[in-house]
């Protein structure tokens, strides 16, 4: 099968053949028809983090399709059926974290794209309990973004704790934060966005943002309390310090910051001040599989849309370079399949 796999940090992806992935009982095979490029990706392929990612690579954790083939146990699913393979590829199911429905925090946990393959090729398997159907209404390419891009940002701002009303800012409108946008205006909440450029700052106005800002031109902190009386909560999908430091810095007192983005870099966080405001800080890290059915239910029912660039698993190398510089106004998705 055709896969862009990723051999060394840094280097450039290369497409190639290799053979089609065989199943155990509790896993199926799903043939790709679109796969999403997540800036995690870039991360996983560069190296970035602490925890290494499997070398040599298929990235890809925002892959959809059909399933073609079941392992012997798999009881609730079958062929045919439209499934996406997440971030979350499988826990353990047992540890207090499994047991008490935060999958995501298991320490078991494995990753499509990082510590197994993922979606960057004509054919992924994946663990059958953690695969999430896609509602018929969504065809596979808009469903896509939301396997990753999507439940990130809807858990992201469950985790807020922002109520209908509230003030939202959410920094860095790239692919996840143009989806943070919808979720959070079809929540209730009242959206500030910060990005730079009038591309990524248009789509946030149209896409339902009152507010948007431009942190290269405008004295963004400043900006955001002077409108907001400070925002109750803001979400940070930047992937720049200098993100994080000021979706910091737009919390009004009792209010929480949410962190998303993921930049190789620490955070100074200014002791005097979180405790005098009552401020909180959390990480937010994708979303659980009924997180995942719920946001693709606010989609099944017309509120969330992405905006999508469509590209082929060939342009992989480009896509991964205008990601780095900023380029990418929405979410590329690769076609895989027809
Ligand atoms: P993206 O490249 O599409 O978007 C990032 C955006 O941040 C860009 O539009 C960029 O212009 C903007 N930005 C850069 N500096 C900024 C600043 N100072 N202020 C405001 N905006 C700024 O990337 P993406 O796919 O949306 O991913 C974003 C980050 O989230 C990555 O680090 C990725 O690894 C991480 N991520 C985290 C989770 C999670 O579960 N926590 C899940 C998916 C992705
Ligand atoms: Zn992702
Ligand atoms: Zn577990």
């Amino acid at each position: 099968m055709k896969a862009a796999v990723a051999h060394q940090f840094k280097q450039q992806l290369e497409i190639q053949d290799i053979p089609v992935p065989t199943i155990t009982a509790q896993e199926v095979l799903v043939k790709i028809h679109a796969c999403g490029v997540c800036h995690t990706d870039l991360h996983a392929c560069h190296g970035d983090w602490p925890v290494k990612p499997k070398l040599p690579l298929v990235p890809g954790h925002e892959g959809v399709g059909e399933v073609v083939a079941l392992g012997d146990q798999v009881t609730h699913l079958k062929v045919g059926d439209r499934v996406g393979i997440p971030w979350l590829y499988s826990a353990c199911g047992q540890c207090e974290h499994c047991l008490s429905g935060n999958e995501n925090l298991c320490l078991a946990q494995q990753n499509a794209g990082y510590s197994v393959d993922g979606s960057y090729a004509e054919y992924c398997k994946a663990n059958a309990n953690y695969v999430v159907k896609i509602p018929a209404n969504i065809s596979y390419r808009d469903a896509a973004p939301l396997f990753c891009a999507g439940v990130t940002t809807y858990k992201a701002l469950k985790v807020s704790g922002a109520k209908p009303g509230h003030w939202v800012a959410i920094f860095g409108i790239g692919g996840l934060g143009h989806l943070a946008v919808q979720y959070a205006v079809a929540m209730g909440l009242r959206v500030v966005a910060v990005d730079t450029g009038a591309e990524k700052l248009q789509l946030a106005k149209q896409l339902g943002a009152e507010l948007c800002f431009d942190f290269k031109t405008d004295k963004v902190v400043d900006a955001v309390l002077a409108a907001t009386q400070g925002a109750h909560a803001s979400i940070c999908t930047a992937v720049s310090k200098a993100g994080f430091e000021q979706s910091y810095r737009v919390i009004r007192r009792g209010g929480k910051c949410v962190l998303v983005g993921l930049p190789p870099e620490e955070m100074p966080l200014p002791i005097f001040d979180t405790v005098l405001n009552g401020v909180s800080v959390v990480g937010s890290i994708v979303g659980t599989r009924q997180d995942l059915v719920e946001c693709l239910e606010f989609a099944a029912n017309g509120k969330i849309k992405a905006q999508i660039i469509d590209k082929s698993l060939d342009d992989i190398n480009q896509i991964f370079a205008d990601l780095a510089a900023g380029e990418v106004t929405g979410r590329v998705v690769m076609t895989i399949a027809n």
